[in-house]
């Protein structure tokens, strides 16, 4: 770490120990307390979610955890906008044009942005600085992996299935990516087994006979995700963070590509009866999944470990234009947070993305920046609560952005990997 990084370290726990120990004698934080696990879900939307859980009984984990949570929907930005750039601004409570990350590609090349692109803190780098650490697993725009206080993975870590050895620089620290790149899962390996999860037999054998190119999709959204978890399960196994940021990109994709069965009737495309009849319930077992994952990745966790769950945008569905990618998210996305600073069973009243960061920062006993624009969510505040969010708002610092990550080094480039997610871009509509 940098000398001047070290200074506002020290700036910053000072002023962590302040809130500590001033204001009329409050406690001393316990770190364990302090500690957080978030649970990122793309595009997780209560509109399909809510009657799910109400009319179907189904995700009794996501259930249980709202019961046990303060929770809202959450506004997104508006026009509606791609992951990278809404993940970012979650990450670092800041716009995009303060943090820098706008699109998946650039330029005329449509290059893939690398996570030298990011000009602004994430809550990890916040976290190091002042001593805290973070794992931070196939969060976008963050190839190649860069140090950071704890463990980082990149979302390159699924691609590249054909070359002789992963990718360079998918870990941070390198001495783990020997351990984390053979826990990958090749969609190719997965067996019909697997598969039944979200298909009958029945509808098995007519999808592997019928239709090649969704099933490829399923394969491959399914298999990255499940190598994902695999990560998870072995760093938290391993190590104990401080922030557990837990990353499922799966449900975005499969939306993206599934949801015209679902809702045929919206769709631009034509959907036959026999696709209907095998896709139609691909997305919502696909949440089935997700919700069995994060009762999963709680389960890593003591029972009172402060819990998030979020995520970036909803999702619309297929637009009657015909548009795709991000014209088929909605500006509703889902936030809940376990705490004891939030009533169980609260509701938000509104919920800004750009909240988000400073809510977190709270959660773990550091307060905001004063350029940041969101505030700390207030309602449902447990009587603890309060007292924390008051303290928290009356020590912003006037900014973190000088903790902004050095650009790394630039990673291995192969043609083939950048091709690879182009391919997978264009196909979920993001880019021509
Ligand atoms: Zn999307």
């Amino acid at each position: 770490m940098r000398l001047w990084k070290r200074g506002l370290a020290i700036l910053l726990l000072a002023a962590s120990a302040l809130v500590l120990v001033g204001c009329g004698g409050s406690e001393p934080l316990d770190p364990e307390a302090r500690k957080l696990v978030v649970i990122g879900i793309d595009s997780a939307d209560w509109r399909l979610l809510g009657p799910m859980i109400d009319d179907e009984g189904r995700l009794p984990v996501i259930a249980k955890f709202r019961e046990e949570s303060a929770s809202g929907r959450m506004k997104t930005f508006y026009p509606l906008e791609k992951s990278p750039l809404l993940w970012a601004s979650i990450s670092t409570g800041v716009m995009p044009e303060v943090h820098g990350i706008r699109n998946f590609v650039k330029g005329s090349q449509q290059k893939p942005v690398t996570g030298s692109a990011w000009y602004a803190p994430a809550i990890w780098d916040i976290l190091g600085a002042a001593g805290m650490s973070s794992s931070v697993v196939g969060m976008w725009t963050t190839y190649p992996a860069r140090e950071i206080d704890g463990v980082m993975v990149s979302d390159y870590l699924p691609y590249g299935h054909g070359r002789e050895k992963p990718l360079e620089g998918l870990v941070w620290p390198d001495s783990l990516s020997a351990e984390v790149n053979a826990l990958r899962v090749d969609p190719g390996s997965l067996t019909d087994e697997d598969l039944g999860r979200f298909l009958t037999p029945e509808q098995l054998s007519i999808a592997e006979a019928e239709y090649p190119t969704e099933m490829q999709k399923l394969r491959d959204v399914y298999a990255a995700d499940l190598g994902y978890l695999a990560v998870n399960r072995m760093l938290a196994q391993r190590f104990d963070f401080d922030l557990f940021f837990y990353y499922l990109r799966g449900p975005d994709m499969i939306s993206h590509y599934f949801y015209r069965f679902l809702k045929p009737q919206d769709s631009r495309l034509v959907v036959t009866p026999e696709q209907e009849e095998v896709f139609h319930d691909v997305v919502k077992k696909y949440y089935d999944w997700a919700d069995e994952v994060t009762g999963e990745v709680l389960s890593w966790f003591p029972a009172d470990r402060q819990a998030v769950i979020v995520s970036d945008h909803g999702f619309y569905g297929p637009r009657k234009s015909g548009q795709k990618g991000a014209a088929e998210h909605s500006e509703w996305g889902i936030f809940l947070v376990r705490s004891p600073l939030y009533q169980p069973g609260a509701r938000f009243n509104h919920i800004d993305l750009i909240d988000i960061c400073p809510t977190m920062l709270a959660l773990m006993g550091l307060p905001a920046a004063a350029d940041m624009p969101g505030r700390v969510l207030r309602d449902g505040l447990t009587p603890d609560g309060q007292k924390r969010v008051e303290e928290m708002e009356k020590n912003r610092v006037p900014s973190y952005l000088s903790l902004r990550p050095a650009a790394g080094p630039a990673g291995e480039v192969d043609a083939g990997v950048d091709e690879e997610i182009r391919k997978q871009l264009r196909s979920l509509g993001y880019i021509n």
